[in-house]
């Protein structure tokens, strides 16, 4: 950013939450369903229908208000959102406004500064202030492609219309676009490990928006801010953002006004684009919903969602260091996925061994994963099994080469360490018995090199490991037959 200037940003993240059937009626939520199938009288919005509230709305949001660091409302209230759109049948949308769920928010979040290459460097915690997570319902959806006639019609599609949304509106605390990029990622990772939403960008079910203006440092007040929509992925929006930081620094130092609109990313020229100008506020006339009693939640459901709550992914980060002895770069990665941490701890219970069996996850389990587009969940090997396999390392049952080959083995046919371990005839020899046999032979041959080496040429002790080696067909333990080699030679 230019010097002598300041971003201020704050963020709207719209995200479904993961109800079978919608806020206030029975239809399905489920993707790709045939156009307006999922559909009845009170999504619709024919008259006389009567909305009602979905228990299971209420538990996941509470799930996701105290992942977020939110305060649950004990009273809220459901309002009339007037506005007129052909994907919303009945003239209005219900949402909350001045009674939201939830507000209040403080929320740590972990962010970084990317260099040139989009590196992270020296990730630091920043506290966020989140103004509210309120209810409401989606809209539907106006289809423009794929239909016939698109040019001369536009189709409506209902299912999606009266599909559960929590809307997370935050301060405008964001100064960079990388920290508004790291709190959607951080919001999409806690919504996801405490299942309130599935939080698939790519599916829409989880939106955001960026509001964005720039001021001098040190400058109290706000400048006019452009609201950013249309943000299909969390670095389309990070560029967005990040052009609309340079565009208005630049307005502002020519002298040009910079306009309250909203703006849209244009992917293929990396740009925003005008969508609509705001001239004035929006008045969209709330009223409560006179068809939903207020929504009252008690003392003893806030608390006992409070106890349901699986540890969060930054406690889980720093117990992973302190616990486990691991370097802040691989807990983060660990902690990336709530089914990855799971099988790691799972893995150290078995092990016992928790660098080892870190590198072993990051490393070469995460590749085969990788390879076969799997996630830890649907891992072919158990964390039992990777612990067993570890531990035949560890006790120099095998080395470390052939446990990656064993590896292999196991993942590509779901057998266990052991099994494989004894199909391949892979036990390595570590028994100093047998390996002082191996060597007292090696040495009887080479006798000539045995003189060499008394005589002071030390560098031979590398040609006697590789006839060792050699002669037991790669199984001897390296570390055993050094400590035999050196003994025998030095008597
Ligand atoms: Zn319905």
């Amino acid at each position: 950013m230019k010097e002598g200037w300041e971003a201020v940003i704050g963020m709207e993240i719209h995200a479904q939450l993961a109800t079978d059937t919608k806020i206030f009626c029975g239809c399905k939520t489920s993707f790709g369903a045939e156009p307006n199938s999922n559909t009845c009288p009170v999504c619709l919005g024919l008259p006389g229908a009567l909305p009602v509230l979905n228990k299971r709305v209420v538990e996941l949001a509470a799930k996701a208000a105290l992942a977020l660091g939110l305060n649950i409302n004990e009273t809220s209230i459901f309002s009339r959102k007037n506005y007129f759109y052909p994907d919303l049948p009945k003239g209005y949308q219900i949402s909350q406004y001045d009674k939201p769920f939830s507000s209040d928010g403080k929320l740590t979040i972990m962010t970084a500064e990317r260099d040139e290459g989009g590196h992270a460097r020296d990730w630091k915690p920043m506290e966020i202030g989140i103004t509210r997570m309120h209810l409401e319902e989606d809209a539907g959806k106006n289809v423009h492609e794929g239909l016939p006639e698109t040019d001369k019609y536009s189709y409506v599609d209902l299912n999606r219309a009266g599909t559960a949304l929590g809307e997370i509106v935050t301060e405008p605390d964001f100064r960079t676009s990388w920290q508004a990029y790291d709190y959607v990622n951080h919001v999409r990772r806690a919504l996801q490990w405490v299942g309130a939403s599935e939080a698939d960008m790519e599916k829409g079910n989880l939106r955001c928006e960026a509001n964005v203006s720039v001021r001098k440092v040190g400058q109290k007040e706000f400048n006019t801010k452009v609201e950013l929509k249309n943000l299909n992925s969390v670095r389309f929006m990070q560029k967005a953002v990040e052009y609309e930081i340079e565009r208005q620094i630049e307005a502002h130092e020519n002298g040009e006004e910079v306009l309250q609109e909203t703006r849209l990313w244009d992917e293929k020229n990396n740009m925003t684009r005008v969508m609509r100008l705001k001239e004035n506020a929006d008045d969209y006339r709330y009223f409560p919903e006179p068809d939903l009693q207020p929504l009252k939640v008690s003392t003893e459901f806030i608390e006992q969602s409070k106890n349901e709550m699986p540890e969060l992914p930054l406690p889980m980060l720093d117990r992973f260091q302190s616990e486990y002895g691991l370097s802040f770069a691989d807990a983060s990665q660990l902690v990336a996925e709530k089914d990855l941490a799971e099988f790691y701890e799972n893995t150290v219970k078995v092990s016992k061994n928790p660098k080892v069996s870190a590198n072993w996850i990051l490393g070469e389990l995460t590749r085969e994963l990788n390879n076969a587009d799997n996630s830890a969940s649907d891992s072919p090997i158990t964390p039992e099994n990777l612990g067993n396999l570890i531990v035949f390392i560890d006790s120099g049952k095998i080395s470390g080469k052939q446990a990656k080959e064993v590896l292999i083995e196991m993942f590509d046919s779901g057998k266990t360490a052991a099994d494989v371990v004894k199909e391949k005839g892979l036990e390595q020899i570590s028994d100093v018995g047998e390996i002082g046999r191996i060597v007292d032979e090696v040495i009887a041959k080479n006798t000539e090199q045995v003189e060499a080496y008394r005589g002071g040429n030390q560098k031979l002790l590398g040609f006697f490991v590789g006839q060792v080696m050699k002669a037991s067909q790669g199984k001897a333990n390296p570390k055993v037959v050094n400590e035999v080699l050196r003994n025998k030679l030095n008597s």
